[in-house]
């Protein structure tokens, strides 16, 4: 008999119902764990996104009834602020799924959910702030009165990564919500659990239906058909950059809007007056937090050539003493990463570095005591030169390469040498030249003495290959806002 499911076996969340795929097909959720099969998702494909753009369609203006579109920002609120509620009572639940779907750390996904409610609440702040800037007017010559109208763009498709599976999606769902667009989600097929979640809480807080619709099923199946389709107002993407160019090639044939949240290859420059222990925290919390697979990790280390055999080998004792376990025991640290085939990927990363002529100083390899699961141990590179692989792309996992240098300017021209531009940390005692470096590291996100902390209140989103547009922010509506001007002749005499 087949061990039951031990996460809830759900179907698409279209039009405030729960729908089985029109093609009847599902995806095995895997435990990166145990490698055991968990349950299953539905596998949507362009029959169930037609449906769910219908659905969101006619839920955004209806001729009678509850509309989206058209109702005071105040009352979205409410259903924001309903949601954020049933987000914080369901924590433990959320985020025990968490943890089984995608091997995040418990504890770290606890600090998710905590984001999930925080960034709904944000953002029912926001709409019943739009209702307040609605009508403003604008002064003009003579004879002419203008106001401005913000209008929501219509409906948007949402297409999500894996590595906040919930969060990611809220990062969109929630200003999507405020400001009065209706959007279909397309989670990632690798852990798309919390996000059918959220479409049950849609349900237990009457959300009117149509409003947000849920699509799990693969990228070229479902997530394609979504960027591509002619009903679709705007396109938000979090996810590879690789991906990005494709949802871009797709809108551009339909000159629809798109928002990009690509990849990175984020460096954090430390100068040698840290105090060296909280530096080495730091660098090692930037690279390795959520196993690693953070879009804006930190993951090229630059340090001072001063401190950097005395860093290095802290940071080495450091990382080898980081607690690798199954995400649900008490005290992890590290779980392992998403899948097989990203376990694979990162491997051969490594493997390359190798070959290339790079020292792997710890790390690379599952950690003896875990004879499953896809755990790779906290990696550490040195030897490492700019034209290697290792340096220029994204690995998304546990490894970290490492580089000295030796002035200011030599170190912000090596954290300006990628095409990637997310982020970048300075660690530095003096404050003024973390102010330089800071301003001067091309990246729409930069962190002093820290690294990581990310608030639903500041812009988020890159330069160059990382993407273009910000969300978040008091400016995270706007993205999905059109901004209409209605200026009125108030003369009788001709113009
Ligand atoms: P991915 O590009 O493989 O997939 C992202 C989403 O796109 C998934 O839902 C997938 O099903 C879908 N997709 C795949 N092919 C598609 C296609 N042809 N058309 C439409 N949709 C398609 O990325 P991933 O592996 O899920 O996530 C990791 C990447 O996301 C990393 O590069 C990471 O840096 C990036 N990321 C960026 C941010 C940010 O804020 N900039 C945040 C998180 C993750």
């Amino acid at each position: 008999m087949a061990s039951p499911a031990a996460v809830p076996q759900r179907q698409l969340f279209i039009d405030g119902e729960w729908r089985a795929p029109a093609l009847g097909r599902r995806i095995p959720v895997v435990n990166p764990s145990t490698e055991a099969h968990i349950g299953e998702v539905p596998a949507g494909t362009a029959e169930d996104i037609d449906a769910a753009v219908k659905a969101a369609r006619a839920a955004l203006k209806r001729n009678r009834g509850r509309d989206w579109a058209r109702a005071p920002g105040a009352v979205r609120a409410t259903y924001l602020r309903a949601i954020a509620a049933k987000v914080t009572e369901r924590k433990p639940e959320l985020a025990k799924l968490e943890a089984l779907d995608c091997g995040k750390p418990y504890d770290e996904a606890i600090w998710d959910m905590d984001d999930v409610a925080g960034c709904f609440e944000f953002f029912a702040g926001l709409a019943e702030d739009l209702d307040k800037k609605q009508n403003s007017p604008v002064a003009l010559p003579e004879n002419f009165k203008c106001h401005l109208r913000r209008e929501p763009i219509g409906v948007v498709g949402l297409i999500t990564p894996w590595n906040y599976p919930l969060l990611m999606a809220t990062w969109k769902v929630a200003p999507v919500l405020a400001a009065g667009c209706t959007a279909v989600l397309k989670p990632s097929e690798l852990a798309s659990v919390t996000c059918l979640e959220l479409g049950d809480i849609c349900k237990e807080v009457g959300l009117p239906k149509g409003v947000l619709n849920i699509v799990t099923g693969l990228g070229p199946d479902a997530g394609a058909p979504l960027a591509a389709h002619p009903d679709v107002d705007k396109v938000s993407f979090t996810g590879s950059s690789a991906t990005g160019q494709k949802i871009m090639t797709a809108a551009a044939t339909m000159v629809k809007p798109v928002s990009l949240e690509l990849g990175g290859k984020s460096p954090i420059v430390v100068f040698d007056d840290v105090d060296i222990d909280k530096a080495v925290e730091w660098t090692l919390f930037g690279c390795f937090w959520t196993n690693g697979q953070i879009c804006s990790a930190t993951s090229r280390l630059l340090i001072h050539t001063k401190i950097a055999k005395e860093f290095i080998e802290r940071m080495v004792a450091w990382a080898k003493n980081i607690k690798v376990s199954d995400p649900l025991e008490e005290g992890c640290r590290l779980g392992p990463v998403v899948s097989e085939g990203q376990y694979e990927k990162i491997k051969k990363f490594v493997a390359n570095a190798k070959s290339e002529g790079a020292t792997i100083l710890t790390g690379g390899v599952r950690p003896k005591h875990l004879e499953k699961g896809y755990y790779i141990e906290p990696t550490i590179i040195t030897d490492v030169s700019t034209s290697m692989e290792i340096w220029r792309e994204e690995v998304f996992g546990p490894v970290l390469c490492v580089k000295e240098f030796s002035t200011e300017d030599e170190a912000i021209e090596l954290a300006n040498d990628t095409h990637y531009g997310l982020a970048g940390a300075v660690l530095s005692a003096d404050r003024e030249r973390c102010q330089r470096v800071a301003e001067e590291i091309d990246a729409g996100a930069i962190w002093v003495n820290c690294s990581q902390p990310c608030f639903c209140q500041a812009p988020w989103g890159g330069n160059k290959r990382s993407g273009f547009g910000r969300e978040l922010g008091e400016g995270g509506l706007d993205i999905y806002l059109n901004v209409k001007q209605i200026t009125e002749y108030t003369s009788d005499e001709p113009w």
